[in-house]
């Protein structure tokens, strides 16, 4: 039965000149249905870059304003059109607002898992990869960071000489994660490093042997010869992990997953592609204020801006 429904999207995809691009949290029959499977710059990135016209993004919504704000002319639905992230949701506009009031020299930088409407207020966005080398570029002492207070932590220890003011945000998924439940993963597995993503908190990213993004944690484990890794992110990574590494072994110290990530399924893809879901829409100058965030992050991050 899934295999005729995995068919008939490929086919209908074909018909419909459509791209299908996957998060590496999605379920894992999402991502072996993908065109593409990555993080949530990655796949806006290649969503501008595609000759398609249909972009049929799985993920969450903050990851399909992203890719509107970088395609505005092109149609990118998300087949769960009810995914949201509780982290980006811990930011409003509005309460920004009222921060950057009270600190007005300091530099607004927020992570790409926020809203569009927060992302047109702050200067630049970053990537949990591409934050350390904006950072660096970044002149101003005073730092606004949201809505991440984990990731806002991690890269406030490479900048000593910054005062950092760190929105009071987290990922619910990374958070859970407890330093204890690491230590006996590693008592059950010794002398097996331990890959954490930043959104951890302090006391797990303080055990990793590498901290990194989901990309870099699947690079990291690729590369390394090692053959087993006690795994700190969300569960979806092991998809991508296997499938580039038949053989090494990947432990994960406790269930992660994120609830929102699991809402796209075959059926709702089938109905994006069918035209049953509503494209995503956004605010013009909103949408325009947000682009200026992004296009921040490829000059302070020294990187090229998709099709520009
Ligand atoms: S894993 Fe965390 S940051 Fe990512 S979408 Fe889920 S809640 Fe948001």
């Amino acid at each position: 039965m899934r295999n005729i429904l995995k068919e008939n999207i490929l086919q209908l995809k074909k018909e419909k000149n459509a791209i299908i691009l996957a998060h590496l949290y999605e379920p894992d029959e999402i991502q072996e249905i993908a065109d593409y499977v990555g993080d949530s710059y990655y796949l806006s990135k290649i969503a501008c870059d595609s000759k398609e016209e249909l972009i049929i993004f799985c993920g969450v919504k903050f990851m399909g304003e992203s890719a509107k704000i970088l395609s505005p002319h092109k149609k990118i639905i998300l087949p769960a059109t009810n995914a949201g992230c509780p982290m980006a949701d811990m930011a409003s506009a509005s309460d920004l607002e009222e921060i950057i009031a009270k600190y007005p020299n300091a530099f607004k930088v927020c992570y790409i898992n926020s809203s569009y409407e927060v992302k047109a207020l702050c200067d630049v966005s970053v990537t949990s990869s591409s934050a350390l080398d904006i950072l660096k570029n970044v002149p101003n002492k005073e730092i606004l960071f949201l809505p991440d207070r984990n990731l806002g932590s991690y890269i406030s220890e490479f900048f000593p000489e910054k005062e950092f003011i760190l929105w009071e945000g987290f990922c619910p998924t990374h958070e859970r994660l407890t330093s204890e439940e690491v230590l006996r993963a590693k008592k059950d597995h010794p002398n097996v490093k331990i890959l954490a993503h930043p959104e951890c908190n302090k006391p797990v990213r303080d055990l990793a042997d590498y901290i990194g993004s989901t990309s870099g944690i699947i690079n990291y484990a690729t590369k390394c010869e090692d053959e087993e890794f006690i795994i700190c992110t969300e569960e979806g990574i092991l998809y991508e992990l296997n499938k580039r590494n038949p053989n090494k072994k990947f432990y994960f110290p406790e269930k992660m997953i994120c609830p929102n990530m699991k809402k796209t399924s075959l059926e709702k893809v089938y109905d994006a592609l069918c035209g049953k879901v509503d494209e995503v829409v956004l605010d013009k100058e909103i949408s325009e204020k947000a682009l200026t965030s992004l296009e921040n992050m490829h000059k302070l991050g020294e990187m090229v801006l998709c099709g520009k």
